[in-house]
């Protein structure tokens, strides 16, 4: 409802009709996957490159479903309880698809706890925020790419059951690569960028718009609601479907991070992080071109360079933590550029047959 990721509206702007995507909440409830398997089944990718299972306390203690007998507050979150392995997730999850990556999220949550629980007190965190919020996009992009590529239907069910090798797939006959077109690629991509490249311009709204506050740089009374329309459309090119009002409305209050006062950067630069990552991990395994077609399911040797990264907690500055893995030492978007780039050209081209033109006035 916050227009932060365009995904949902995949239907409206597909490139290729002629190469629908898997539609993953179908195939979870045809499967009739439950609550618990979409849990066991993140679980299994992390697992797979060598990071750590649950623990059983996560899986007793964790808040897996809306509660009937109670209220709750129902945004998702992850929780180190700093004693015992005591590790909790609080997700009201609902069988689909933005589920299944929310428990990938929360999840790498956790993964980065469990993987600096040896570093002393002081340096048990993330290299920053960042750092923490990238980690469960990383593998969900693995993830969600594993199963919007392959054939659904049979591997959901491998998945969840043994460990299998992308390799050993072909040789099982399951692995739908040879199938995958140029045109299911561009399909795949743009569903990609509506949620992960639109996000960016709402992720820096967020704190452009709380900063404004905090320095006293609008009028309360006058403009709380408006200023918030007015970066949307400038920096997102989005407006409110209906007429707003100064003071009666106040619409920035409905996303949950403006009256809980979290801050909001930490999910911008976790988007570009994140590529930055996945490259990584994707050089690592000698996977070099087309990116978004790089798969580190089952590479224990990748996990561990990637656990080593995490196990450094908060104990060195993020850029010698993020060069021990990346070799880089700088927050580089050209990570995100290089994962989009055969989207990007298409769109070019697109958009020059059919003189669209490009921006919005505001
Ligand atoms: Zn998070």
């Amino acid at each position: 409802m916050w227009a932060q990721q365009w995904h949902d509206r995949l239907d409206d702007v597909l490139p290729y009709s002629d190469a629908p995507l898997v539609n993953l909440t179908l195939a979870l409830i045809k499967n009739k996957y439950t609550i618990k398997q979409m849990y066991t089944t993140a679980e299994e990718f992390f697992t797979s490159i060598n990071l750590y299972p649950m623990t059983p306390k996560f899986w007793a203690r964790s808040m897996f479903q809306k509660p009937t007998d109670r209220d709750a507050v129902c945004h998702p979150s992850a929780s180190n309880m700093q004693y015992h392995n005591d590790y909790r997730v609080k997700i009201c999850t609902i069988i689909n698809d933005d589920y299944f990556y929310t428990i990938h999220h929360e999840m790498g949550h956790v993964e980065y706890y469990m993987s600096y629980e040896e570093q002393p007190f002081f340096y048990e965190d993330g290299a920053n925020s960042a750092f923490h919020e990238a980690i469960g996009d990383t593998i969900g992009m693995y993830a969600s790419k594993f199963l919007y590529i392959f054939n659904i239907e049979k591997l959901l069910f491998l998945y969840i059951n043994i460990l299998v090798s992308p390799s050993h797939l072909i040789e099982l006959g399951f692995l739908d690569e040879d199938d995958i077109t140029p045109h299911y690629e561009i399909n795949y991509l743009m569903r990609m960028a509506l949620q992960k490249v639109a996000f960016l311009p709402f992720a820096y709204v967020m704190d452009k718009y709380r900063f404004a506050l905090f320095r006293n740089q609008v009028n309360r009374q006058e403009e709380l609601n408006a200023k918030w329309w007015n970066m949307r459309i400038e920096y997102g090119g989005i407006m409110a479907p209906i007429s707003r009002h100064d003071p009666e409305n106040f619409d920035p209050g409905a996303k949950y991070h403006i009256p809980s006062n979290v801050p909001y950067s930490r999910y911008f630069i976790a988007d570009i992080l994140q590529f930055q990552f996945y490259r990584a991990l994707c050089r690592l395994q000698g996977h070099t071109k087309r990116l978004h077609m790089c798969d580190i399911y089952g590479n224990k040797y990748v996990g561990e360079r990637f656990k080593e990264m995490l196990a450094m907690g908060s104990s060195k500055s993020w850029e010698v933590i993020l060069e021990s893995l990346t070799g880089e030492n700088k927050l580089e978007p050209r990570a995100m550029l290089d994962y989009f780039d055969p989207l990007y050209k298409w769109l070019k081209m697109e958009n020059l047959a059919r003189s669209y033109p490009v921006g919005w006035k505001e």
